[in-house]
């Protein structure tokens, strides 16, 4: 996945500002900055949610437009139906998307939510509901996963479970970019970061880099 001067105005405010990323294939990318620095603004133009105002994005080689059934996301709190349960939840998704329906069970158990998969979703904590929206992004087996600070409002068990799934998903070669205002998170579970700010893309290491000691490359003056 590559970006070249990916840039998203809002009238005077520049919330993205000629971004240049590259995710490579079987890495787990982190997307660090605080909020408002122009993350998710960034991954909504990734997804083709938001029209870029200058740039590109090219997925795999391709154009977005050609390329979105290699992606799954969870950018928005997931939409589900509080009275079905998470099993049946991903099997209306599995059906919409026209998934084999084998998918469900492996995602479920991928999630880690074989046990409760029964339960209705309304009864499901925050932690499970968010491990729900990975299961649902990872139904049509993507190349690449988004998820926009998926560890966010969680608890800290909830963000233990979340963060061990990542790893595991990196693990089994994943490719997986996500968002996180928290480096102590990115150290964690990502191999490569990227450091937003004011919508600029300042900084980037590998994370063997930062444990070595070493500091972050800068890549721009966010003062520019
Ligand atoms: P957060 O973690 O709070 O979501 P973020 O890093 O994801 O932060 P963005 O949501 O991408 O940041 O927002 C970047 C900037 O763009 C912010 O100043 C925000 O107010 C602005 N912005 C985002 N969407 C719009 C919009 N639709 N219209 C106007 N301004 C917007």
């Amino acid at each position: 996945m590559e970006t070249h001067e990916l840039t998203k105005r809002y009238g005077q405010l520049v919330a993205v500002d000629k971004v240049s990323l590259t995710v490579r294939p079987g890495e787990v990318y982190g997307f660090l900055g605080p909020n408002g620095a122009g993350k998710t603004t960034t991954l909504r133009m990734l997804l083709g949610l938001v029209r870029p105002s200058a740039g590109t994005v090219r997925l795999f080689g391709k154009d977005i437009a050609q390329s979105l059934g290699d992606v799954g996301a969870l950018i928005e709190g997931p939409a589900f139906y509080p009275y079905l349960s998470g099993r049946d939840n991903l099997r209306v998704l599995a059906r919409y998307a026209g998934c084999p329906a084998g998918r469900v069970g492996l995602v479920l158990d991928l999630v880690d939510l074989t046990d409760r998969a029964g339960d209705r979703y309304g009864t499901y904590s925050l932690g499970m509901k968010q491990r729900l929206g990975v299961a649902a992004a990872l139904l049509k087996d993507p190349k690449l996963l988004i998820l926009d600070e998926p560890t966010n409002g969680l608890d800290p068990a909830g963000m233990a479970d979340m963060r061990r799934l990542i790893r595991r998903l990196g693990a089994a070669g994943k490719t997986v970019l996500l968002s996180s205002h928290m480096l102590g998170e990115v150290q964690q579970i990502c191999d490569r970061v990227g450091v937003v700010s004011g919508g600029r893309l300042i900084a980037e290491s590998t994370v063997a880099e930062l444990r070595g000691g070493a500091r972050l490359r800068v890549v721009a003056d966010p003062l520019d």
